[in-house]
């Protein structure tokens, strides 16, 4: 069967990566009818805005995508398009695995943590003001002039609908996929309304799952220690969207790094695969960064469009350029300057010819 997928390159290194994964995917056997769809600051002068329509239009068509990285300017210029796609489609789940891989330097072996972080709500809502705007005085005003006269404001939203439908997603993965437990994680001791009503939802749908799947929370700055002491306690994470953020990097981190750590975005209806790294635009044409986080992020798509078979080929032979160490960008060597390091594309290279020989094995 052939499947229609939207392919967003991205900007900054997302267009050579994606070339690769493209390549690579072609190379799986599975039938898939790419569509391009360019979003990101390369076509803001081409489109007058950085996420065209005819991009929303492409993955709600499609329903499937897979996106390069895109820049997002700090503190001035557009708003993240990469957030906004999320708020757009309603892609309320951001699913993040982060699984240790033989060859991969690592501190941590045997690392299977899976994060499933809130990706619509929260302060990443896109709700503030800056200091003296008359919308940040009144909130200053409604506070009782508790807040200083020259704040900038970012509002928390974190609704029970929110909490509770990312808590159902967290519970049922855990169920369908042979997990043991879900841990929800937040501030509450501090923010007890906003994160006080996270804890609430995910409490009330993990009674649907009692006796099936345990259930647990943890603080977020207690967890960050728990998990760089004894990950090996955990399994499932369900969180708020900023906590879910930086607890993806420090999980990336635990098992080697931006370099090779996939993600999803999951609707009710639309899926949009892609890395947690960002564009690394220092490195922008040199092929030089690692194609693995997004190529990790293409084998999940293939098991969504349930492409078991070219998933597994495609993760197999990941997993052996990883172990053999050889056909590895920077990133993966012993030191950054290492001369053997090998680009981009050849590394894509090596994980077809990986799935030549498995193939040829058989
Ligand atoms: P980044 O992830 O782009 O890069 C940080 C550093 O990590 C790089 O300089 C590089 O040393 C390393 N790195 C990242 N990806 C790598 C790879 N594939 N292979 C090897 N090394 C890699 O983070 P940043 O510099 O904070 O962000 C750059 C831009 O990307 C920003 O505009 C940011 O907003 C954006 N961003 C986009 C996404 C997304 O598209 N989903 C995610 C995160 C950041």
């Amino acid at each position: 069967m052939t499947h229609r997928v939207t392919l967003i390159p991205g900007d900054g290194t997302g267009p050579e990566i994606m070339d690769v994964v493209r390549k690579v995917v072609d190379a799986t056997g599975a039938q898939i009818d790419w569509e391009i769809a360019e979003a990101g600051s390369d076509v803001l002068s081409k489109y007058g805005t950085p996420l065209p329509e005819q991009v929303l239009q492409s993955i709600r068509k499609n329903k499937v995508a897979i996106k390069g990285p895109i820049t997002t300017p700090i503190g001035t210029g557009f708003r993240s398009v990469n957030v906004a796609l999320r708020k757009e489609l309603d892609l309320y789940v951001c699913f993040r695995p982060c699984k240790s891989y033989a060859g991969v330097r690592s501190r941590f072996q045997n690392i299977d943590l899976i994060i499933v972080r809130e990706n619509t709500e929260d302060l990443y809502a896109g709700i503030e003001w800056s200091s003296g705007a008359p919308e940040a005085n009144q909130v200053i005003q409604l506070s009782g002039n508790k807040i200083r006269k020259d704040s900038a404001i970012s509002i928390k939203p974190i609704s029970k609908t929110g909490s509770a439908r990312i808590a159902r997603f967290a519970f049922d993965y855990a169920l369908k996929n042979h997990r043991k437990k879900v841990t929800a994680v937040t501030k509450a001791n501090i923010m007890k309304c906003t994160d006080g009503l996270f804890f609430d939802a995910a409490r009330e749908v993990a009674k649907e799952y009692k006796g099936k799947i345990e259930y647990e929370e943890r603080l977020i700055d207690n967890m960050c220690m728990q998990l760089v002491q004894k990950p090996e306690l955990y399994d499932v994470m369900v969180l708020p969207n900023l906590y879910g953020d930086i607890l993806s990097d420090l999980c990336a981190g635990l098992v080697g790094g931006l370099g090779v750590a996939p993600g999803a975005n999951f609707g009710d209806e639309i899926a949009l695969f892609e890395a947690i790294h960002g564009s690394a635009p220092k490195y922008t044409g040199l092929n030089k960064v690692n194609p693995s986080a997004c190529l990790l992020s293409a084998k999940l798509m293939l098991d969504y469009l349930k492409e078991f078979e070219a998933a597994q080929k495609l993760e197999e032979a990941i997993q052996t350029v990883f172990a053999k160490g050889k056909d590895v960008t920077y990133d993966m060597k012993p030191f950054p300057n290492d001369p053997t390091a090998v680009g981009t594309r050849e590394m894509g290279d090596a994980i077809i010819r990986e799935m030549k020989v498995a193939v040829s094995a058989k």
